[in-house]
């Protein structure tokens, strides 16, 4: 079965009316497109716990801190939508610019603490647009849940203190990142490493995973992040944004393991800024 595109509020508002009158439980997937392995595991999931479900393309231009990027963002609605065929995705909402944001726009919201440090420190005012823009997609479409990966992780986060906050009566579940099987987790950019970049790109993962042992065998954690810091740089990174152990719930930095944590990671490869994490328990 084909699935439908939608690019008007007007339009989406209509077809999940008469899914409401059905009693249909509703998700929505927020995405911007160019889907992979990584975005249809969270349709698989959404479909797999809901009635309907509504995948949002969107590639919203506040989010970007960078013109460049916004310009270069991949665009791939077509082969997005024969993606999402077979996967049972109900609708696609592919909204315009005027449907997001109308003439006049001026409202923004801002989670505060979350949104500070790590991506929110090397991207200045992404997490406001992702939050506003993901607050009218809850909105616009209505959905009882909604599905993030924790791919981005600190995005989890923080939509999910915006809808708590905000009494949007919605659930936001997080799913587990897909990765390539040399560990690389699966994102839109990895299309713009070169040959050599993609062969080096899973140290990330592998740094991660090196500190998460160095630091339940008891390491300092400030010591293990320096190795891996070290050995990402060695393995041929120009740069190493952050690399950060914070609390799991609420991303508060963390000097000692005594809580479940994160340890997340942005670095620069061929110009490409590749960010991953993984959970971290205390041993026992
Ligand atoms: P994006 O299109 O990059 O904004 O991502 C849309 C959604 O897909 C977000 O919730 C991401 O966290 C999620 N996502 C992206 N990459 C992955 C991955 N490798 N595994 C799981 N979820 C992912």
């Amino acid at each position: 079965m084909t699935v439908s595109i939608l690019r008007t509020l007007t339009e989406m508002r209509a077809v999940t009316k008469k899914w409401r009158a059905a009693g249909e439980r509703i998700a929505v997937v927020p995405t911007m497109g160019a889907l992979h392995q990584g975005h249809l595991s969270l349709v698989k999931a959404a479909k797999a716990q809901s009635d309907r479900v509504v995948v949002t393309i969107f590639v919203n231009p506040t989010q970007f801190n960078d013109p460049k990027d916004l310009e270069s963002y991949p665009r791939t609605e077509h082969q997005d939508a024969k993606l999402l065929e077979p996967l049972g995705a109900d609708v696609v909402y592919v909204p315009d610019l005027d449907q997001v944001y109308p003439d006049g726009f001026s409202s923004s919201i801002t989670v505060s603490g979350i949104s500070d440090g790590l991506c929110g420190a090397g991207r200045p005012g992404h997490f406001d647009g992702v939050a506003t823009v993901v607050c009218k997609l809850f909105l616009q479409t209505g959905a009882d849940t909604a599905f993030f990966g924790e791919k981005d992780y600190q995005q989890l986060q923080v939509v999910t203190r915006m809808a708590l906050d905000l009494d949007i009566p919605i659930t936001v579940i997080g799913c587990p990142t897909i990765r390539d099987r040399d560990g690389l987790a699966q994102s839109s950019r990895n299309l713009k490493l070169t040959k050599n970049g993609r062969v080096i790109a899973p140290v990330l993962y592998q740094a991660l995973n090196a500190t998460a042992a160095d630091v339940q065998n008891g390491a300092v954690v400030s010591e293990a992040l320096s190795r891996a810091q070290a050995d990402i740089l060695a393995a041929g990174f120009a740069k190493v944004e952050y690399l950060e152990m914070r609390a799991a719930n609420g991303l508060a930095p963390l000097d000692t393991l005594n809580q479940p944590a994160r340890l997340l990671v942005a670095a620069w490869l061929d110009g490409v800024r590749l960010i991953d994490n993984i959970a971290i328990t205390p041993a026992g």
